[in-house]
């Protein structure tokens, strides 16, 4: 228990504690619910009060908390050194972990470059592709610009917001922005092309195609969530997609960057979501599950071809002159070797397909429910979309505030879940047991019934 009485913390954070993403004055009038301790998929506050971790704690962990070979393998390299860095020196964790996740990742990936945000693995990616281009025998220099897909979002560095497709979050930076090529998502429920999925043949892909035509020699890169687009709304993307924008990106010699920092780490099914398409792209970024949820720690993989282009030295000047002082610390990497070794010895991979085939099933529920447009699922991932009215599609008005309802309710039946909008997330640890699931859309159902059909004020 902590030492200060749970009033005083209270008044503290009002006090002294800016939220991300928290509209202010929201927050000041609520008493804010103050998570002290964790153990497996739940979480314990202040007051003792027991949740089910809906959202993984923010779509990171994976294998619960507190799990017994991930607490030991932070104490045991506790006893050696906490933190040193890569710049000049190494150390044996960010060694073998970069070894281990080439042996894991898509073949053709060999080269780890670390930091410790989803933010700055996408940023290392778009600075090291642009500086690929002018580095390359026979340089493109040119090549300066990204395509990324509406609603995509990659970070919130100033690049990552710039090739980010979510207007909420970029309008305020707009003048601090350099300019993205933008393309449609396959948001099939409300496609922007305005198809039917059965037969439309992901016509969106034709317009990325049609983006590289207009600009011959001058795009760096293709970014994509794979698989998933997350804070777009769970956008699950039609078969074929991921391995049509690699096709493309191929045919006009043009980088592929696959951001896998809400999707990799088994959230899908297979340990990369790139593995499902049988795609390697030009760069792989990793972040939140890479370290089971426990640290904070992000890596970039890439190719031999990118590698070659910045070898050289300090007189050839093709050095990345980038890093983060805490990227591949020895803890997190610690941790991060611990969860990769669980996923082996629980067969974290293995066991996930009888959960996957219940949370599908189950999202039959939801879906036959008057006020759910969509239900969407890869994995042990879903969304769950709210409209006001189905046969329309029309969406609840914003100060409606349908999702963030829903989730407060769920707060009162043990159940701890964050909504994008009216848009349900369903995330919980890939450690999740079926009958813990089944809690979790027992709780979620319920709430969405009450809040959307009117079974109590909400
Ligand atoms: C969360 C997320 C990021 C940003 O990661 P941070 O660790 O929050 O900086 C980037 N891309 C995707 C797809 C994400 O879900």
């Amino acid at each position: 228990m902590s030492t200060i009485p749970a009033g005083t913390l209270r008044d503290w954070d009002h006090a002294n504690l800016w939220h991300p993403f928290t509209p202010l004055a929201d927050w000041a009038a609520v008493d804010p619910l103050i998570i002290e301790r964790a153990e497996g998929v739940y979480l314990f506050d202040v007051e003792g009060h027991r949740y089910l971790d809906g959202v993984g704690s923010l779509w990171c962990n994976v294998n619960g908390h507190r799990h017994p070979a991930l607490d030991a393998a932070i104490r045991a390299q506790l006893d050696k050194v906490a933190h040193t860095t890569l710049l000049g020196v190494s150390h044996p964790g960010a060694i073998e972990l970069a070894h281990r996740l080439v042996e894991r990742a898509p073949e053709g990936l060999t080269r780890v470059f670390f930091s410790d945000d989803g933010a700055t693995a996408v940023e290392v990616a778009l600075k090291m592709a642009f500086q690929y281009w002018r580095q390359k025998p026979d340089p493109e220099p040119r090549r300066t610009q990204f395509v990324a897909l509406d609603g995509a979002y990659h970070g919130d560095t100033l690049g990552d917001v710039s090739i980010g497709g979510v207007d909420r979050f970029r309008a305020m930076f707009a003048p601090l922005l350099f300019p993205t090529l933008r393309a449609p998502n396959p948001y099939c429920y409300r496609c922007p092309l305005g198809l039917e999925r059965a037969d439309c043949a992901i016509a969106c892909l034709d317009a990325v195609e049609r983006i590289l035509e207009a600009h011959p020699g001058e795009v760096a890169a293709i970014v994509v969530e794979p698989l998933v687009q997350g804070a777009a709304g769970m956008i699950v993307q039609p078969e074929g997609y991921l391995r049509g924008l690699r096709e493309i990106s191929r045919e006009h010699d043009v980088l592929l960057i696959a951001d896998e920092v809400a999707v990799g780490f088994g959230r899908t099914g297979t340990l990369f979501a790139c593995e499902q398409e049988g795609v390697t792209p030009d760069f792989l970024c990793l972040a939140k599950g890479i370290t089971g949820g426990y640290l904070p720690m992000a890596a970039t993989l890439t190719t031999e071809a990118v590698y070659a282009a910045f070898f050289g030295t300090a007189a050839e000047g093709k050095t990345f002159s980038h890093g983060h002082t805490y990227g591949g610390n020895p803890l997190a990497a610690a941790v991060a070797l611990a969860s990769l070794r669980v996923f082996d010895d629980e067969a974290t991979l293995e066991r996930l397909g009888p959960k996957a085939a219940r949370l599908a099933e189950r999202l039959a529920e939801f879906a036959a429910r008057p006020h759910v447009g969509d239900v969407r699922h890869r994995g042990l991932l879903a969304g769950v979309e709210l409209v006001a009215d189905k046969a329309t599609k029309a969406p609840y008005p914003p100060d409606a505030l349908v999702g963030r309802r829903i989730c407060q309710r769920a707060r009162d039946f043990g159940v701890l879940v964050r909504p994008l909008g009216d848009v349900i997330v369903i995330m919980p640890p890939l450690a999740i047991t079926l009958d813990q699931l089944d809690v979790l859309l027992d709780v979620l159902l319920r709430c969405v019934r009450d809040v959307t059909e009117g079974k109590s004020s909400g």
